[in-house]
């Protein structure tokens, strides 16, 4: 490996004359790196050229090619980050910065691990690149695993299992999950990876002679009828998702039908629906086995039509049929959505995540962001992050046909949350595919559901006893916390003393501001003062007699318009 071969991945990508941030990106690596061996012996830099090239496969922007070449200068070379942002631009420094604190994460028990989690999903909503640059980090250390001491084995690959893996799949980094779980796997779980080996041997041979038999009889009905065909291929099952669907299955290989799929691409989704027609012409398909993730993509993103088939000898194959596009958005993920230009790189990767922001591919990271400031408890986070974003998803439909995107276990009521905050508060019962069941049923995938809902209905505290996804929880809380407010506002007609705390960047006029903002109510201020101690910006508290929980939300909503407000709480004292 060496600079030759990152020149040839890139200078197609942005022209010959061009890539001089990368060469000198490479130059400095050289330089901080001199003499610095892996612990395999190898010289350093062979660990952030490896990198290089592989988000130069993915197509990234230069400064992303560029920072993972410094990745490590500033850890382990002591280059202070000042003079990267003097020699390489912000974007870079940024980028390296956000490795760099990163890399400091280590899985140290359940605790350390909800920790790294929450670095690592809040990296991904500032910016991806950060997270793409670490994965391929975690990528190459762990192709290099067995060159550190074996105590570090297990420690390593199970984080890599439980934050690297599951981080990779949720971005839709198909082919890096697989490969991260694969390199894991062996290390985490060392008889059950070899009983694997052992078993699947025969099964695996006997089913890839049959889809080599099988793949021209289907690429012949397919010419026949005129279907376009891009590629086709077998591809097989990888060992650790085939290992975790055969606990599922009793360990009964014999039940697994896509340990091979034979996987056809064609140009467009009107080709996928026919190739999927021409197919079942001919070979009759297994009842409940056919999946339309084109009209219903899993969660994050996947898409392509699945089915399975009574084939020649009347033995069975999974075919995969999907675009081009899909294909690469499903081995690539977020990365496939990387829309280059040369002259505007940097501001076109802004407006490509401001814009896809709105979507749904990476809205999870945002209500991440959005619901994480409220979670301070590390077990907390772990679990609802768990919950919610790397359990098994399963989509239920509105009577109208939307889908809900929910994560297995949920109920009628977090149903009703996800589809509206109003519709979850109101609602008193459910019908699932038009029978009669009370809010704590359980959605199964593809449940058609429609909420009951009852006028001045309320939430009850035991809600929270079965509702699975902390958007429910959310706002059955909040809601309830406000009724009880309220209850205690009522019985205080002259108000109630409430103690506003305001955390705001320091301006002059600021307290000037925020007292206009609460006189404007006609609310006396009783008392205030401002600590600043330990603190990066001031937290100024305001103490006032409020008569309503109305009021009290009106006011908050004010003071958070304020100027150079960052965060606004209260206690009712
Ligand atoms: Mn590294």
């Amino acid at each position: 490996m060496s600079f030759a071969d990152l020149k040839q991945k890139i200078e197609p990508l942005f022209g010959a004359d061009q890539i001089s941030l990368v060469e000198r990106a490479y130059q400095f690596a050289e330089k901080a790196h001199a003499g610095q061996t892996r612990k395999s012996g190898e010289p350093y830099l062979v660990h952030p050229l490896f990198i290089a090239l592989k988000l130069a496969e993915l197509k990234m922007d230069q400064a992303t090619i560029a920072a993972a070449l410094l990745h490590d200068v500033v850890e382990d070379s002591g280059v202070l980050l000042s003079t990267i942002e003097a020699e390489f631009g912000s974007d870079v420094a940024f980028l390296v910065d956000g490795v760099t604190k990163l890399g400091k994460l280590k899985y140290r028990g359940i605790e350390r691990m909800a920790e790294s989690l929450r670095k690592m999903v809040l990296a991904t909503a500032e910016d991806v690149r950060v997270v793409l640059i670490k994965l391929n980090d975690r990528l190459h250390n762990m192709e290099t695993l067995k060159a550190l001491p074996e105590e570090k084995h297990r420690r390593i690959a199970l984080e890599t299992l439980e934050i690297y893996a599951p981080l990779a799949d949720r971005l839709g980094l198909g082919s890096l999950k697989a490969r991260l779980e694969d390199l894991a796997f062996p290390y985490v779980y060392p008889e059950e990876h070899s009983w694997l080996s052992r078993n699947v041997r025969d099964a695996f041979e006997e089913r890839s002679e049959y889809l080599k038999q099988l793949a021209p009889e289907i690429e012949k009905v397919l010419r026949e009828e005129a279907v376009p065909i891009i590629a086709m291929d077998a591809r097989a099952k990888h060992q650790y998702s085939l290992w975790r669907k055969l606990m599922k299955f009793d360990m009964d290989i014999a039940k697994i039908h896509d340990l091979i799929a034979l996987r056809v691409i064609v140009p467009t989704v009107a080709d996928c629906y026919q190739a999927l027609g021409v197919i079942h012409a001919h070979w009759r398909p297994l009842p409940g086995k056919i999946k339309d993730y084109i009209a219903l993509p899993k969660p994050n993103g996947y898409k392509s039509l699945h089915t399975t088939v009574f084939g020649p000898d009347g033995k069975i194959a999974e075919i995969q049929i999907r675009t081009i596009a899909m294909h690469e958005e499903a081995e690539h993920g977020i990365a496939a959505h990387w829309k280059y230009s040369q002259t505007k790189q940097t501001k076109l990767y802004h407006e490509n995540v401001a814009s896809k922001a709105d979507k749904k591919e990476i809205s999870w990271v945002k209500d991440l962001r959005d619901w994480q400031k409220d979670v301070s408890d590390s077990d907390e986070f772990l679990q609802t992050l768990k919950i919610d974003f790397f359990k098994n998803r399963i989509f239920a439909l509105t009577p109208k046909g939307d889908a809900v995107d929910l994560p297995e276990g949920a109920t009628a009521l977090d149903f009703a949350y996800h589809v509206h905050s109003q519709i979850g508060n109101s609602a008193s019962g459910a019908r699932v595919n038009g029978k009669m069941v009370p809010l704590d049923h359980e959605i199964s995938n593809f449940d058609v559901v429609e909420i009951i809902t009852q006028k001045n209905k309320k939430p009850a505290a035991d809600w929270l006893e079965f509702v699975k996804t902390s958007m429910a929880r959310k706002h059955i809380t909040s809601r309830l916390r406000r009724d009880a407010e309220q209850k205690r506002f009522g019985t205080k007609p002259g108000g109630l003393l409430v103690e506003l705390r305001v955390t705001a960047r320091d301006r002059i006029g600021l307290l000037n501001d925020l007292t206009s903002a609460i006189r404007a109510f006609r609310i006396n201020i009783r008392d205030h003062k401002t600590e600043t101690a330990h603190r990066s910006h001031p937290l100024i508290i305001l103490t006032c007699a409020i008569k309503s929980s109305d009021e009290l939300r009106k006011l908050l909503m004010k003071l958070k318009s304020v100027k150079g407000v960052e965060e606004v709480n209260y206690k009712i004292l």
